[in-house]
């Protein structure tokens, strides 16, 4: 999997990529993270990436001509990339949307600043335009890092337990059930018994409710699209969900 991100701000990604397992994934090249300096396409002597908007208005918007030769340089490379803006006004990021851009083996994460990027440019040169949530930040890295992220986790040996990925909140369309460690009893807080008793078909029933009820009451918006078997269907009845709610 490769990610080319275009920034105005490489060393914003120095200490991420350099952390815990997306160092690793790195290391033995599972997936590769290439920096691509938006300046580095600027043409005038200050490099400038930005101007004024027309019209007036506050702030500074990304000029169309280096972005313009920045994609069109990463296109020019095999293999074909999946070219993203990060914006709060894209598709908003979900798991679903992850297996899509991980599907797409090459990614160009381009990050914005300021009020965004020339309207040019996101008319005729994207392919996406992807947001990490409802709310602004200052810029597109930190969106770029959680797409980042989000996809290495589905490329296979990057989580060394496969399981762990399938398992995890949303792969299945639910969250995830609770998790215990030792000490089994801590402050007079007990870790549930049938997690301690080795029944591991009473332990997968308990996860599998448990996940169920966790869902019912933090995410009940997805419990309408995640796939349910008849044991879930009456598990929630009996929790007094409604599927038409
Ligand atoms: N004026 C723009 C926001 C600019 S914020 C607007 O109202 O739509 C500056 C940059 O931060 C954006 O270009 C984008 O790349 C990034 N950004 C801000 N919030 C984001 C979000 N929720 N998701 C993804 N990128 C975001």
């Amino acid at each position: 999997m490769q990610f080319d991100v275009v920034t105005i701000f490489p060393e914003y990604f120095r200490s991420p990529l350099e952390t815990a397992v997306l160092k690793k994934a790195r290391e033995r090249g599972l997936i590769k993270v290439r920096l691509v300096d938006l300046r580095q396409f600027a043409t005038d002597k200050h490099r400038m990436v930005d101007d004024r908007p027309f019209g007036g208005g506050e702030g500074m918007v990304f000029k169309p001509e280096p972005l313009f030769a920045a994609i069109e340089a990463l296109k020019a490379e095999a293999p074909a990339p999946w070219v993203v803006y990060l914006s709060p006004q894209g598709r908003l990021l979900n798991q679903e949307i992850v297996r899509e851009l991980h599907a797409k083996g090459r990614l160009v994460l381009i990050c914005g600043r300021y009020e965004g990027i020339d309207e040019r440019i996101r008319e005729h040169c994207l392919d996406d335009e992807i947001s990490i949530g409802d709310y602004v930040v200052f810029g597109g890295e930190v969106a770029a890092l959680v797409v980042i992220e989000a996809v290495s986790r589905l490329v296979p040996g990057v989580v060394g337990c496969r399981d762990s990925v399938e398992k995890e909140s949303f792969s299945e369309g639910l969250l995830k059930y609770p998790q215990y460690t030792r000490p089994r009893e801590f402050r007079g807080w007990k870790v549930p018994e049938v997690l301690l008793s080795g029944d591991h078909a009473a332990i997968a029933r308990w996860r599998r409710r448990k996940s169920l009820e966790v869902t019912l009451k933090r995410r009940p918006d997805l419990l309408k699209k995640a796939p349910l078997n008849q044991e879930d269907l009456a598990y929630l009845k009996e929790l007094g969900w409604e599927p038409e709610d």
